[in-house]
């Protein structure tokens, strides 16, 4: 019987340091491949980081993701869990943004997506600023409103920026409640913290049913319980993860543009998405990792190690082996 997964390259193999770098050393598959209908989980760049208010630079994250992401092996140290043997994965490359325009780049993100979602592939998304996120909702949820389970320090869920820009990374998730792309009762936002401009994202959550969860519930109640409750908020209907590394405190993760101080370490970073088992994952994204701010590498191997995490929900998920 011939191995019908794509597996990563080894390090017994073939030295991590050498090699054309790919998300996690699986093979590159382009949109046009034949090869593309053998792969059920699709490794995605966006580079592209318009929709960024402050400190920019995650238009850089997918290629140095994809540098650190090759020190993960095949497989998961605490739970066992070997997703490249559950599932088929490839790295499908790069959206090709218009660094010049954002409605271009939204367009042409939700294309790339759209022939995605038509090959039936769960993409796993690295950014990209976490504007990326909207015009990938638009191809995932064409069809139905999504859950959501929404790690990050920020609600992004302002209405305008800068009187009346709608498109920036601090808006996704109130344009994806707008046009209809997430079901804002089984939508979760865990970690929010920070100084903040006023009260008008939280009461829109409060107003269309998003749960909140700020930090200081998450420290107080510890992981499990809030991850209990975030499962029970989704249930087991079709489910979007979207992973701001700026959830991460600062110390762990600095190389992000919009830092909070006062959050989860590294391992509890680890833990939420480990704990994502059993959720009905449709899609899922880690965003606005800043290379130029990441001057060990720290937060982009934090960020493909959070990946690898929901890589390994994610095969279980399409495998049926969830605890749910
Ligand atoms: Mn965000
Ligand atoms: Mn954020």
């Amino acid at each position: 019987m011939t191995d019908p997964f794509f597996h990563p390259v080894s390090g017994f193999d073939l030295p991590r340091f050498a090699g054309v770098p790919t998300f996690m050393r699986l093979p590159h598959v382009e949109l046009d491949s034949q090869r593309l209908a053998d792969v059920q989980v699709g490794l995605i760049g966006t580079p592209w980081d318009g929709g960024t208010t402050n400190r920019p630079g995650p238009r850089h994250g997918p290629r140095q993701l994809r540098d650190m992401s090759t020190m993960i092996r095949a497989q998961n140290g605490a739970t066992g869990i070997r997703p490249f043997e559950l599932v088929n994965c490839a790295d499908l490359g790069d959206v090709g943004p218009n660094p010049a325009s954002v409605e271009d780049s939204l367009e042409r993100m939700t294309r790339f997506y759209d022939r995605v979602v038509d090959a039936e592939i769960v993409p796993l998304s690295a950014g990209g600023d976490h504007l990326c996120s909207l015009p990938i909702l638009r191809s995932l949820a064409r069809e139905r409103p999504l859950g959501m389970i929404h790690f990050d320090s920020h609600t992004d869920l302002y209405e305008s920026y800068f009187g009346g820009m709608k498109y920036t990374h601090g808006t996704p998730f109130r344009r994806a409640v707008e046009e209809g792309l997430l079901d804002p009762s089984r939508v979760v936002q865990i970690g929010i913290r920070g100084t903040a401009y006023d009260n008008e994202d939280r009461d829109f959550a409060k107003s269309v049913g998003i749960r909140v969860i700020p930090i200081e519930d998450f420290h107080a109640r510890g992981i499990e319980d809030v991850m209990s409750e975030a499962k029970e908020i989704v249930g087991t209907r079709d489910t979007y993860v979207s992973y701001d590394i700026d959830f991460v405190d600062p110390a762990f993760a600095p190389g992000t543009g919009t830092p909070e101080v006062g959050g989860p370490n590294s391992f509890q970073a680890l833990q939420v998405a480990r704990m994502l088992d059993g959720v009905n994952i449709v899609g899922a994204d880690l965003v606005e990792v800043s290379p130029p701010f990441d001057q060990s590498g720290a937060t982009a191997f934090l960020g493909a190690s959070i990946m690898f995490e929901m890589l390994c929900n994610i095969g279980l998920s399409l495998t049926g082996n969830g605890s749910n």
